[in-house]
């Protein structure tokens, strides 16, 4: 077979068998062919018609130390493979990167590894309604914890409704959805409907349909809602977990105490993984310590496991999280002040190696402070001008954005301070 490996081609080709030519409906956002990758080179991918991007997209966040994988943990990964590629048993890996999760988390006693951030977060749900005994979660509108009856649901807190066909009603009516940062919309909730809330699960900061930053002491009352009514607090840092606060996560960075955490991304250092850790006595309501079913075939993937660990041990042996920080506040600044000359209407967003431009800044006279505030001021985007003519602007320049404007965008060690100027030219240049 000699089939034409252009963009085209392959997109063309991949509509007779993959389900809108994409293994992921975000990818085929990206105008007008989603992107097929031949390689990645550093902070750069290189697309099969051969065009070389600086990228922003790291994988949605797993790629912290970019494309190339540093020796130690090319080797780590290379001695993990040449063991045989899976056993479905139990193996030295898994013990060790919880021990090296434990010891940098306080919060996580304990620990059990997945295969992805869905699967931790629906497993999570499942451990608190377990442990509680109660079957409604508190979730935040435009926050996202992957594709899960539980957590696909739209509406507010009175009129839940299904946010994808084959959701039931009757998953939609056990999920309360209250806007993100509205400490009063969250008691109000714990007022109807307190002695049968399971948990409250949201995200540190909005990342998904961000970046949206919690505004001083909005965790605080999640806690105190949670301890005052019985319900556990779940926290999902699968995006943010060993990016956002570096080793302490963003519960160390902004003094969040969770009795659970869903992590995935950097956890599996560019390999599926996700992992549930909390509370010893929480966590061992799971099967085979308590009667919480959990499982899995590929659970604790010794070769995720040992890229995840091998990650992680390089990110606090060296200067990772300084080095992708600083590009971040530079990137930062750098488009503020670009934005404050060109397009006085969008907001620039985000913290640590994480950052995007929103394109629209309807912020309130009255908190001009904590604007973006919740999911809503995000989606006030303009979303068809950045996927028709900002996004593929940037491209042309060599830059590679998500192909959603909702999605964060990421710095990883790769990149270098020059990547970030020509970034900021590029973003100047498309914004005059
Ligand atoms: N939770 C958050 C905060 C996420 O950002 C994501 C995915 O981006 C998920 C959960 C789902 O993770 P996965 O895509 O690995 O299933």
């Amino acid at each position: 077979m000699n089939e034409e490996k252009t963009t085209r081609a392959l997109y063309e080709r991949s509509l007779s068998t993959l389900v809108g030519g994409v293994n992921s409906p975000v990818r085929a956002g990206s105008q007008p062919y989603p992107e097929f990758v031949e390689r990645g080179e550093g902070a750069r991918v290189v697309d099969v018609d051969g065009n070389r991007y600086l990228d922003y997209v790291m994988g949605y966040g797993p790629l912290l130390l970019g494309h190339d994988l540093p020796d130690p943990v090319r080797d780590a990964v290379d001695t993990a493979v040449d063991a045989g590629p899976m056993y479905g048993l139990s193996t030295d890996l898994e013990v060790e990167l919880a021990e090296f999760i434990t010891d940098h988390v306080p919060s996580v006693e304990r620990l059990r590894f997945v295969n992805s951030g869905t699967e931790a977060t629906a497993a999570a749900v499942r451990l608190a309604r377990g442990a509680t005994d109660r079957d409604k979660i508190v979730v935040m509108r435009g926050g996202y914890h992957g594709g899960h009856e539980s957590f696909l649901v739209e509406g507010d807190a009175e009129r839940p409704r299904p946010g994808s066909a084959g959701v039931p009603e009757a998953f939609a009516e056990q999920t309360i959805p209250v806007p993100f940062n509205d400490e009063t919309a969250l008691a109000d909730a714990f007022e109807r409907h307190g002695d049968e809330i399971a948990a409250v699960i949201t995200e540190p900061l909005l990342g998904n349909n961000g970046i949206v930053r919690p505004v001083d002491g909005f965790h605080d009352t999640v806690r105190t809602l949670c301890d005052e009514y019985g319900a556990l607090f779940v926290l999902d840092e699968v995006i943010t977990g060993f990016r956002v606060g570096g080793l302490s996560c963003a519960q160390g960075k902004y003094d969040i105490e969770p009795d659970l955490t869903t992590f995935a991304k950097i956890v599996g250092g560019g390999f599926p993984v996700g992992a549930i850790g909390g509370r010893a006595s929480v966590m061992e309501e799971f099967t085979p310590t308590g009667e919480v079913f959990e499982s899995g075939t590929f659970n604790g993937h010794p070769v995720a496991m040992a890229a995840g660990l091998a990650t992680l041990e390089y990110a606090e042996e060296n200067d990772v999280y300084e080095h992708v920080n600083a590009l971040g506040d530079r990137l930062r600044t750098g488009l503020s002040e670009i934005v404050a000359d060109h397009a006085p209407e969008y907001a620039v967003v985000g913290t640590d190696s994480i950052f995007k431009l929103l394109f629209t800044r309807d912020e309130p006279a009255d908190r001009p402070d904590t604007y973006p505030r919740d999911g809503s001021d995000v989606d006030a985007g303009d979303t068809e001008r950045w996927q028709r003519l900002f996004r593929p602007a940037m491209k042309e320049r060599g830059i590679l954005l998500p192909p959603n404007q909702f999605e964060s965008q990421f710095v990883s060690d790769a990149h270098t301070e020059a990547d970030v100027e020509r970034t900021l030219e590029a973003y100047k240049d498309v914004l005059a």
